[in-house]
């Protein structure tokens, strides 16, 4: 059984102590691929090592983070580019829009996010899009920017059902994590009426871990608990949410786009 983990900020310092064992606890729970998107340019350098050390199971993304746009976020957006320039990604990301941390940026925010999707779509490449508190805002530039270039998935998707459709109408798929497994998470509640071609499996580690580890670091192993909780959902054994959310992501990141 193989499972993609879409969303994992492998990088971070939360692993300082024990990366390497920790992506082997993954490795051999069957998570095999680490899709990896960016925060700002102080992770860079982070994110290349990790590549070099696992050249056979990650897949780097870049972006500039929308809590992570501040007074001088078109530098931060110049080094993306330049990464772009320099090497190939498998997404822009992760990009958006959060009114959750700092409501006084929201016009940067939006400005950083709207050069990102140009970015994405002069490169081919799908966005990866982080949405706290701000569905109306994202939905608004997603609207202006909608067409058959863009194209991505909805990180860390915690909205309603009608959400959920809206944001499939922008061709997203919605990136499902540790929210799944919450009590009072909601998504579980209309989830099984969004076929599951829509679905990809995420962590976001190391934030989000899903129940029995609700509030404690979270670790890509723990994928596997938010596919036992598909699979509930769905009706499905493990191994078919683990093929068919893997072929989701394929199709997200490996499609070539005319
Ligand atoms: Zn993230």
């Amino acid at each position: 059984m193989k499972f993609t983990d879409t969303h994992t900020h492998l990088y971070s310092e939360s692993f300082d102590e024990d990366q390497d064992i920790m992506i082997q606890r993954a490795i051999d729970a069957g998570v095999d691929r680490f899709f990896i998107p960016a925060i700002d340019s102080e992770y860079t350098e982070r994110m290349y090592a990790l590549e070099k050390a696992y050249p056979d199971h990650m897949y780097l993304m870049m972006g500039l983070h929308p809590t992570h746009v501040k007074e001088n976020y078109e530098e931060e957006l110049a080094h993306v580019e330049a990464q772009f320039v320099s090497r190939d990604f498998y997404a822009v990301g992760e990009i958006g829009i959060d009114l959750y941390w700092d409501k006084s940026t929201l016009g940067i925010q939006q400005d950083s996010f709207r050069k990102q999707i140009k970015l994405a779509k002069k490169y081919k490449k799908p966005i990866v899009i982080h949405c706290r508190e701000a569905f109306d805002e994202v939905f608004e530039v997603l609207e202006s920017e909608k067409g058959d270039d863009l194209y991505g998935i909805f990180h860390c998707f915690t909205g309603t059902k009608e959400q959920a459709e809206q944001a499939i109408s922008y061709n997203m798929k919605l990136g499902v994590g540790g929210v799944a497994t919450f009590k009072n998470g909601k998504i579980d509640q209309f989830l099984d009426q969004i076929p599951l071609q829509h679905i990809v499996l995420e962590t976001d580690a190391p934030y989000l871990s899903p129940v029995p580890y609700r509030g404690k670091r979270n670790e890509s192993s723990y994928l596997v608990l938010v596919a036992e909780k598909l699979a509930t959902i769905y009706k499905k054994t493990l191994d078919e949410i683990a093929i068919i959310t893997s072929q989701n992501a394929d199709e997200v990141f490996f499609t070539k786009r005319a």
